[in-house]
């Protein structure tokens, strides 16, 4: 990718001693410089230290660990095409299978002048062609833990002479209950190795796993910028709670809105809406844990196409997600872990561009919104969607259609194409609603000046934005 921030002093990758096979991969992909994250942790990496590194998808880290592992195994590497010659020397662990493709692809890519080998285990696929990898013999493996543990049961991998182990996206894995296989898998591997840990966020678990598995580690943190921050202008509509898919469905519309992620804290949540927004005539689709891979790949692929205008995700499943530079990021709901806001606006307002961050909120969610300002130590501007009255009916349904669009018969008839959704999912959403709903028919304008920043009535005055910017971190892409 172009627009990936480089380090300002323009170190060259030729100043690591990287391999020539290596480098001649990284002018194939088209880099001229590496990121900050690159510039502080290669070196150290070659030194053969344990590396805690905070920094998140988006920063370049995936280069970052695998730059240094493919030239520190290159001095064992051998072209023979005995399996017994390529033992697996390095592990990745990665929370989620998209991640784990992601990863696979980029050190395929910077393996790809070398005689070593990579290959990608993860679940929710056949085992057979992965067990037919992995016996061939692959000096790198990227995994997610069931899988790995589910070929070490059954023999297909041994794990005895890995001498490098990268936990990715070590919060992630906490947070999806990993722990037990985290274990169980440094149990099989030697004592002596070279750990590294990648984490967005450095929470007290996350400290005490580092101290269980990390030898005195060196932390590196990309460099901060508060340029993205800067970029991203945040506003949270207050809508009653079971307007809230209207009023998701409202914005994407009246926006015209394109290349949108909207947020859902539940699977469930996040099916539902996809297939509201769809019912709507939008290009929509979900992404979340209980999709199968194939799916979950496809929605991805057309969505990074332009087929698919709007992605409903769980944090799960969009977190390593390599999917930034978007114009608007949609929190349905606000997550319930505050440093989640960081990450999902984190996507939005990069390279160079401006981004909104719209989130919609009812009043249970109050309390969440409060540890979100806490954290970023900013007040977000509360507008009033038009259109949608907290507290109260839609306008639509105080002044015109009430009686038309709250009956319970206009309700429950499923309109072809739609499944029927049970009680409490909030209205179905009306495919002609710009008919008659008010709202659609005032023009839209465009964001900073808009209604939405500038009806904004701030609880207190904004404060600098530096916290959020430092939690954004990583690459700044702008
Ligand atoms: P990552 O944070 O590892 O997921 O990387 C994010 C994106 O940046 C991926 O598309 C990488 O291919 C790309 N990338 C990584 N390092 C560089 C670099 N030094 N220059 C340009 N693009 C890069």
């Amino acid at each position: 990718m172009s627009d990936i921030e480089n380090t300002p002093e323009q170190v060259k990758f030729a100043d690591f001693g990287l391999a020539p096979e290596i480098l001649r991969a990284l002018t194939d992909q088209g880099y001229v410089h590496p990121t900050p994250i690159q510039a502080q942790a290669i070196p150290i990496l070659l030194q053969g230290r344990d590396v805690m590194g905070a920094a998140q998808t988006g920063t370049g880290k995936t280069a970052s660990f695998s730059l240094p592992i493919i030239q520190l195994l290159l001095a064992h590497a051998s072209a023979s095409m005995s399996p017994a010659r390529h033992p697996v020397r390095a592990l990745v662990l990665t929370p989620t299978r998209e991640l784990a493709v992601q990863v696979a692809e980029n050190v395929a890519a910077y393996c790809k002048h070398t005689p070593l080998r990579s290959t990608v285990v993860f679940g929710g696929m056949d085992m057979k062609p992965q067990t037919e990898k992995l016996r061939s013999g692959v000096e790198i493996v990227i995994a997610t833990p069931g899988r790995l543990l589910d070929h070490v049961e059954q023999k297909n991998i041994s794990l005895g002479q890995v001498q490098m182990l990268v936990m990715d996206e070590a919060d992630r894995m906490l947070d999806m209950g990993f722990l037990p296989d985290l274990q169980r898998i440094i149990n099989l591997l030697p004592k002596k190795r070279q750990n590294l840990m990648f984490s967005a966020t450095f929470s007290p678990e996350i400290k005490k796993l580092a101290s269980t598995f990390l030898t005195d580690p060196i932390t590196i943190e990309v460099a901060r910028s508060n340029a993205t921050a800067e970029r991203v202008t945040q506003v949270v509509y207050k809508v009653n709670e079971d307007h809230k898919r209207d009023a998701v469905a409202h914005i994407l519309r009246q926006r015209e809105l394109k290349q949108v992620i909207v947020f859902s804290n539940t699977k469930i949540g996040a099916s539902r809406l996809a297939r509201g927004l769809a019912a709507e005539g939008m290009k929509a689709s979900a992404i979340h844990g209980d999709k199968t891979q194939q799916e979950r790949m496809q929605a991805l692929d057309a969505f990074k196409k332009g087929e698919i205008d709007v992605l409903v995700a769980t944090d799960v499943a969009a977190r390593g997600l390599d999917i930034s530079d978007l114009p608007c990021v949609i929190n349905f709901d606000l997550p319930y872990n505050a440093e989640d806001y960081v990450h999902r606006i984190g996507r939005t307002g990069r390279a160079g561009a401006s981004g909104d961050a719209i989130s919609i909120f009812s009043d249970k969610d109050e309390r969440l919104l409060v540890d979100i300002e806490k954290l970023i130590k900013q007040t977000v501007p509360r507008a009033t969607l038009e259109g949608f009255v907290p507290g109260g009916f839609r306008s639509d349904e105080r002044h015109g259609d009430r009686r038309r669009d709250r009956t319970q018969a206009d309700r429950s008839a499923p309109r072809s194409g739609e499944r029927r959704e049970g009680r409490g999912d909030g209205p179905a959403l009306s495919p002609r609603r710009e008919k008659v709903d008010p709202w659609f028919l005032k023009p839209y304008e465009p964001t900073r000046s808009n209604g939405a920043a500038a009806a904004a009535a701030p609880a207190a005055p904004a404060k600098p934005k530096q916290k959020i910017a430092a939690l954004l971190g990583g690459l700044p892409k702008g």
